[in-house]
């Protein structure tokens, strides 16, 4: 048998060492002929952490089937065991206790970072910066791998157009195209250019699929999606992914057009592993396997079973379903084992890729742990993504940058002080209090004078969890201390916004106001002081109408995770000038949503600018977004002229566009390109964006930037699911936001 295995392994084929890494294909196949039906479910089989894995042993209840399961080699996989030493025990066990001594693959949610944290995915996608995007994965990986993990969740890249859902704050936002770069950045920063070094994690495309377009916003609600927008709004980023190399995906909690994901043959049998010949592969989604009898798809948890791993599941994810239930269904002859097989070959992919059987401690060195884990290198990362990923919604009067020294500066809120509420949702193994508040940043970046006021308690939770936490959401006990700081002030900075657990999963809202009693603050404030810059720290687009109308400064600093005050500081300051843009369009109210800006054109007419009424109308509000899509200024501006559109081929156009830096301070600013296909088979938006680029420049300095685009960008998929390119008329349209200032026809 040509079959390597490590030192450890007790039926260790010896002296093969010349098989080469390219024989991952060869070890996987020798190992499978040697396992048992019960070790290859085994490996099917992941594990919540289940008991202090570095005490004594548990011998009663879940976590002595659990470790009874590890010792006998019936569990692939754990998830949320972290450290190096709780690795190494659980480790331990699967590589010299078991038979075959298979190491386990070790996931964890390393959703934006491990211990020292970037900012939430959703404000790094406002960075439309890929390379900081990818560093900031690559870090993450680097601080996890030195903890012992070698698999994250992570990058979530569904789309979303619906502010209620909490899990925006996960995901890229609302556009396949931003989603799609922003998903390979990830995936690459996650893994590198080589698995096998111990510095890098295998990567997961999550929700697989459909999650993010759940009914009202509610987490985990029913999905029902035509072809079109599956096609081209859904898998967009998950093909991507995929392209990409990324190792794993995960399926989702939801059913999509009537079948649960988990046990959904179509996405994943047909789609992801035949269609896109996807050779990772896919773990469910917590329990997912199980939810499908309360989904009312499968009649009993062996039922459940069949189902998942028939349509493609290949790992369980904490529903005992695989690990109780395979082996029966195959011994009946109802689930064949050459399934069991294929899944157990993609997991072993995996784990030889990950160099695991060479070396199944390779990620368990205390000495790295302690050096890499908030090292310098991880938190000069986090703090160059953290400020590029700041919008300036708004900037009246140019009350921003603040002066550095000579001005009373009152800074207002609760979350101006909050050291933990920064770091956001997903954020399992970072301590509380570690995040670098606004006060802290603002102290040390000027000598102004700063008068601090709370103004109200921070709000974590409209109902349910200030009930749970005993909060008095209407207590405005402490805005008259706001209100006498303010009136001293030459400024006032506020930062208001959510909690940084308001967002994520399970947290969904009906209102996107200013939580709890912070609007009225605002309110209170403004009637003393109107010179507000307001800082607001949300994980999700909030409806800030009031705020935008009156308050001359908005700076969208989202959470921005372990260096957040450095970089809210040095925005403030003008240290550092802004160049983030919205990846998600901010709604004037909630009954808009979702809002979005690749919209497409009812059958009725529109009047045009300026009135510009949409007959598809509400009666007591505009159509428009508060902030549309792409969406961020800068403290410089940025004119554009001399759009081009040339034809390269038969097959592609050249667009170029005269960008000019029109102020005199050095900026950087994202040209964003659209098209629109004015006439095809299939509707289609009135724009897209299909090109942009993060350019920096000088004063008064003007540049040419120019974009092809290829019948990829022109086309799209039709109802059966293929991609089609039509000739015709098309539209581009270029500027710094979705709201663009130019526009051209052609013809390909
Ligand atoms: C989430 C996943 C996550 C998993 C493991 C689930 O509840 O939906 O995104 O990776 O838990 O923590």
């Amino acid at each position: 048998l040509l079959f390597i295995f490590n030192s450890s392994c007790k039926e260790n084929a010896k002296g093969n060492t010349e098989i080469k890494p390219d024989g991952i294909e060869q070890k996987v196949t020798s190992l499978l002929a040697k396992m048992t039906l019960e070790e290859k479910i085994g490996q099917m089989n992941q594990y919540n952490g289940f008991w202090d894995v570095t005490g004594p042993m548990p011998s009663s209840g879940d976590a002595a089937k659990k470790y009874e399961h590890l010792k006998k080699g019936y569990v692939g996989s754990m998830l949320n065991v972290r450290g190096v030493k709780e690795v190494k025990a659980v480790q331990k066990i699967a590589v010299e206790e078991t038979r075959l001594g298979i190491p386990l693959i070790i996931g964890f949610d390393v959703i934006h970072g491990y211990e020292t944290l970037s900012p939430i995915p959703l404000a790094e996608a406002s960075s439309w910066d890929l390379e900081a995007i990818k560093k900031s994965a690559e870090v993450a990986a680097k601080e996890a791998a030195a903890a012992g993990i070698n698999w994250t969740f992570a990058p979530m890249v569904d789309i979303s157009r619906d502010a209620r859902w909490g899990r925006v704050m996960e995901g890229a936002g609302e556009d396949p195209f931003l989603g799609s770069k922003i998903a390979v950045a990830r995936v690459e920063g996650f893994q590198g250019d080589d698995l096998s070094s111990s510095e890098t994690i295998a990567a997961c495309a999550k929700h697989w699929a459909g999650y993010g377009f759940s009914e009202s916003g509610r987490d985990y609600n029913t999905v029902d999606v035509g072809t079109s927008t599956l096609n081209n709004i859904i898998f967009p980023p998950f093909k991507a992914a995929a392209d990409a190399g990324v190792k794993t995906f995960m399926n989702s909690f939801n059913e999509l057009n009537g079948i649960p994901a988990t046990g959904n043959a179509f996405l994943q049998r047909d789609i992801l592993k035949g269609k896109w010949n996807y050779d990772g592969f896919v773990v469910s989604d917590w329990g997912s396997i199980n939810e499908m009898m309360a989904h009312g798809f499968a009649e009993d948890k062996k039922a459940a079973a069949k189902l998942a791993v028939t349509a493609g599941s290949d790992m369980d994810m904490e529903s005992y379903a695989y690990v109780d239930e395979l082996a029966n269904l195959v011994s009946e002859g109802q689930v064949d084992e050459a399934l069991i097989d294929d899944a157990v070959k993609r997991i072993l992919r995996v784990k030889f890729e990950l160099g695991l059987f060479d070396d199944p401690y390779k990620y368990c060195d205390s000495e790295t742990e302690k050096e890499v884990i908030g090292s310098k290198e991880i938190n000069d990362a986090v703090l160059d993504v953290a400020k590029k990923s700041i919008v300036l919604l708004k900037n009246e009067n140019q009350i921003l940058p603040l002066k550095k020294s000579g001005q009373n500066i009152a800074l207002i809120g609760a979350l101006a002080a909050d050291k933990t509420s920064p770091l956001g949702s997903w954020r399992i193994a970072a301590k509380d209090s570690t995040a670098i508040s606004v006060l802290e940043g603002m102290q040390q970046y000027s000598e102004n004078k700063l008068m601090y006021a709370k103004g109200a308690d921070l709000v974590y939770g409209e109902t349910t969890f200030a009930k749970e936490l005993n909060i008095n959401i209407s207590d405005k006990s402490e805005f008259s201390e706001a209100v006498s700081v303010a009136k001293s002030a030459d400024v006032v900075v506020m930062v208001l916004g959510e909690h940084g657990f308001q967002s994520g999963e399970a947290r969904s809202r009906t209102n996107l106001d200013l939580p709890g009693v912070q609007q009225e603050l605002l309110e209170a404030v403004f009637s003393v002081n109107k010179n507000i810059v307001l800082v607001l720290n949300n994980g999700r687009p909030l409806a800030i109408t009031w705020a935008d109308k009156h308050i001359p400064a908005i700076v969208e600093a989202w959470q921005l995770g372990t260096q957040s005050g450095h970089a809210i500081a040095q925005v403030l300051y003008g240290d550092y000038n802004p160049s983030g843009k919205l990846p998600m369009s901010f709604p004037r109210h909630v009954g808009q949503v979702p809002i979005y800006y690749n919209y497409k054109n009812t059958g009725r007419p529109v009047i045009p600018a300026p009135n510009e009424v949409f007959w598809s109308h509400y009666t007591d509000e505009s159509n428009k977004p508060l902030y549309p899509f792409g969406h961020g200024l800068s403290y410089t501006t940025f004119s554009y002229s001399n759009l081009q559109i040339e034809k390269v081929n038969e097959d592609e156009v050249e667009v170029s566009v005269d960008v000019k830096n029109t102020g005199d301070v050095q900026g950087k600013e994202v040209v964003q390109l659209y098209i629109r296909d004015l006439v095809a088979s299939i509707t289609r938006p009135v724009k897209e964006l299909k090109g942009f680029e993060l350019i920096a420049l000088n004063p008064y300095e003007k540049r040419t930037v120019k974009f092809i685009l290829t019948k990829n960008e022109l086309g799209f998929f039709d109802n059966s699911g293929v991609f089609v390119f039509e000739s015709g008329d098309f539209k581009v349209f270029v500027g710094g936001s979705s709201e663009t200032v130019l526009e051209q026809d052609f013809e390909l």
